[in-house]
């Protein structure tokens, strides 16, 4: 099928009776100069072991080496803008063709564009927590703490913050549960720029009659989809509105 087909077959699903929702992972924020985690050459994971910047046990047993890590990443989100791909699921939400986002990422790029309902399955850098009282703070006071000091200390307690996204050994968040709920009855899942290989973000496709995939590349999902678009997710939004006539406001 080619490309243009596949943009009026994707407009066609999105005007069928729903409810339909959106699944969107880092590939949605390459395009906004935020890097993924997998893409070949450019991804983190090229350069780091997951395990061994991101996970709860690597915090625990060396906090001044996770931050040096993550922290530089961390403050390269801020003000960064949405994209293509973010305006036009927030669009498609407000003129009724989509529920809402369920999202793995934590750049909060989605509400910024104005989507109304997002499910954060991985968190967010909005805010923190203390990870021995569990004093909640502003993200920026982690940051703010850690230039000062080199650690991020609660000011209550002393114990070291962390932020409220989900970690590898982490419990998964509310948003998951809910997202999970909100999905029964989903008939359409748009799932656009995630390598669908982080579980069990990654199983929540299983919950829709029909999946369609927009990712550069191939997806373990790509055989049971409806439909899949091998191109950029900014491209391929920017067509399917312009060819479903979503007006801009
Ligand atoms: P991933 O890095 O595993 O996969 C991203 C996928 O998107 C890849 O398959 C890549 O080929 C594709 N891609 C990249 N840019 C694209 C584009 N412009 N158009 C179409 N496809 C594109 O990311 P993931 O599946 O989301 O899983 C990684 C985890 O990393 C997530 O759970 C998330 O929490 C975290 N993460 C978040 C951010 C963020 O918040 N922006 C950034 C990096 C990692
Ligand atoms: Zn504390």
């Amino acid at each position: 099928m080619e490309y243009q087909e596949k943009i009026r077959m994707l407009a066609a699903l999105l005007k069928s009776p729903g409810p339909n929702f959106a699944l969107t992972g880092a590939g949605v924020s390459t395009e906004s100069g935020i890097p993924d985690f997998r893409s070949p050459g450019t991804g983190l994971w090229t350069k780091y072991d997951p395990m061994q910047v991101a996970s709860l046990s690597s915090l625990r047993r060396d906090p001044a080496a996770f931050y040096a890590v993550n922290l530089p990443r961390w403050q390269t989100f801020e003000g960064v803008q949405p994209n293509d791909a973010h305006l036009s699921l927030a669009r498609l939400e407000k003129h009724g063709y989509l529920v809402g986002v369920i999202t793995q990422n934590i750049d909060s790029l989605h509400r910024i564009a104005g989507s109304r309902r997002v499910w954060e399955v991985h968190g967010h850098l909005r805010t923190c927590h203390c990870m021995d009282c569990e004093r909640s703070y502003p993200f920026r006071e982690l940051t703010e703490r850690a230039a000062a000091r080199g650690l991020p200390r609660c000011a209550a307690c002393n114990g070291v913050l962390r932020p409220d996204v989900v970690l590898f050994e982490d419990q998964m968040s509310d948003d998951f549960y809910k997202a999970t709920r909100a999905l029964t009855g989903c008939q359409l899942l748009l799932v656009a720029g995630s390598s669908l290989q982080v579980y069990p973000a990654a199983g929540l496709p299983q919950y829709a009659r029909r999946v369609v995939i927009i990712n550069r590349e191939e997806t373990p999902w790509d055989e049971q989809a409806v439909l899949v678009i091998h191109a950029s997710t900014g491209r391929v939004f920017r067509d399917l509105l312009a060819e479903m006539n979503v007006p801009e406001n």
